[in-house]
């Protein structure tokens, strides 16, 4: 039985991009485009990772490499499999990354067995595939053990680490030390900000590539006020939003897709379709502090008809991300014990998982709707959904963190505050409830900086650079 799955990907146009970039920019994408269809001529580029849906890596994965096939290069999507104890190892190495302990477990000569006996077979079965000419893009720690087999085989690889804290610790040197012997081969190690970078690496090989979103893909494309309310209301999100419209939005292939699931909400009563909403979109995870915003929101957000929304990913879902069902259970007793009156205030929404786009629009939607967009992690690699809430003009409040850094210019285009001070949290919040000039003027600069720095296009054109310059040197 085969332990790769092989994912499909579409094939969108590159030449979409020019709705939404300057001339001068798009210019300048069109050439590269051209010089990636020689330079991949003749060569496929692999991507491996664990999972197909569910967190911003598979997300950006979906589109990446669609465009890499619109503009005729031969990528295709690997997802490996594993089993119970190779996730829970593979989790602490992704918690330990970020400098938490995680569930508290150790990195030792068991561990490591784990994990090298779970990636024996996926690396021999990916080994057969890939051809001394190709190009293969390993992401994240949970297939990063295949890495020096392929090497082996003559293939270009690289190592991509999407995730990483400010100041190294030492439950994430430990995981460093756990992971290096595995990434060591790889030709090129690229990490999402300079200082992610790990000590013991080959700093020339170190390469430094930011995350990007998906203009056009069902989590970031317009949606009229129409459709964003009826997909709210047909997922039984907000009550009292006006009707008419349908609850509709493009999907990937460029059919017509419809939201019809309902999400699961932890709520007294429906979000009200006028309430002001501040929202944040998460995976169920510690990192997000999910109780942290609600704690922030209830006690510190002094907007009394404000309502705060936390959505995530309906837990079965997420094959690679075990603790999801326990957070959401944590988040659901800190909900009970709020005062009733800021409890009425609070929602809690496991949206759909069944069909990845519909989950998408929904999300969409939702961040089109909230009056103020927050991502109060704890740590985070670079942190999607803030540049995708700044996309739709939102403001964002966020932590001055990891690659949150990089997005936000504080004040600017969006506020960032420090995610242990829950009051200055909530009266970021409370003042751009209250302030909507300011809130517009901020989610317009937004916009402007991921149009500038955060689409698709400039990632690409980053890894036709990285890759041109390995096949360079062999
Ligand atoms: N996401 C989603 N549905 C959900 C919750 C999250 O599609 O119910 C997406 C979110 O929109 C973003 C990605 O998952 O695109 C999360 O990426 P991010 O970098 O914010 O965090 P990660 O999950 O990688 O830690």
């Amino acid at each position: 039985m085969s332990v790769v799955d092989d994912v499909a990907v579409g094939a969108f146009p590159p030449e979409r991009f020019r709705d939404v970039l300057s001339a001068d920019r798009f210019a300048r994408f069109e050439a590269e485009v051209e010089r990636a269809r020689r330079l991949f001529e003749g060569r496929v580029v692999w991507n491996v990772n664990s999972t197909a849906q569910g967190g911003g890596v598979a997300e950006m994965l979906r589109s990446l490499l669609a465009y890499a096939r619109g503009a005729g290069i031969d990528a295709r999507w690997a997802v490996i499999h594993g089993n119970p104890d190779f996730f829970r190892v593979t989790k602490r190495i992704h918690n330990n990354l970020h400098g938490a302990p995680g569930d508290g477990g150790d990195l030792g000569p068991d561990e490591a067995a784990v994990y090298r006996a779970t990636l024996a077979e996926p690396a021999a079965e990916l080994a057969e595939l890939v051809r001394p000419d190709d190009v293969v893009i390993v992401h994240d720690p949970q297939p990063a053990g295949i890495v020096g087999r392929l090497r082996a085989s003559g293939a270009v690889v690289v190592w991509r680490c999407h995730v990483g804290l400010d100041l190294p610790s030492d439950v994430a040197r430990r995981a460093w030390r756990f992971l290096i012997p595995h990434v060591r081969p790889a030709d090129a190690y690229v990490f999402s900000r300079a200082a992610f970078a790990w000590e013991g690496l080959d700093r020339e090989r170190v390469v430094v590539i930011p995350p990007s979103i998906d203009a056009f893909s069902p989590k970031n494309q317009e949606l009229d006020d129409g459709a964003r309310d009826a997909i709210l209301a047909a997922a039984g999100i907000v009550s009292g939003a006006p009707d008419g419209a349908a609850p509709t939005f493009v999907r990937h292939d460029g059919t017509p897709g419809r939201v019809d699931r309902r999400a699961t909400l932890v709520e007294d009563r429906p979000l009200p379709y006028d309430a002001p909403a501040v929202v944040q979109v998460s995976r169920w995870d510690r990192l997000k502090d999910p109780i942290g915003v609600m704690e922030g929101f209830a006690r510190h957000a002094d907007a009394a008809d404000a309502h705060l929304v936390l959505a995530g990913p309906a837990v079965e879902a997420v094959s690679d991300d075990p603790e999801g069902a326990e957070v959401l259970r944590a988040t659901t007793d800190a909900w009970r014990a709020l005062p009733a009156r800021a409890r009425a205030r609070v929602h809690l929404a496991a949206l759909p998982m069944d069909d990845g786009e519909e989950n998408a629009a929904i999300v969409n939607a939702l961040q089109r709707h909230a009056r103020v967009a927050v991502q109060k992690s704890l740590a985070e690699g670079f942190g999607l959904t803030v540049a995708e809430a700044m996309w739709k003009a939102r403001p964002v409040v966020a932590s001055r963190i990891g690659g949150i850094q990089d997005q936000i210019v504080d004040g600017v285009s969006g506020v960032l505050v420090d995610p242990a001070d829950l009051g200055a949290f909530g009266a970021a919040v409370t003042r751009l409830l209250a302030d909507g000039d300011t809130a517009r003027r901020i989610g317009r600069e937004a916009q402007e900086r991921v149009r500038d720095e955060f689409l698709a296009a400039r990632h690409l054109m980053q890894y036709v650079g990285l890759v041109a310059s390995l096949l360079a040197r062999r």
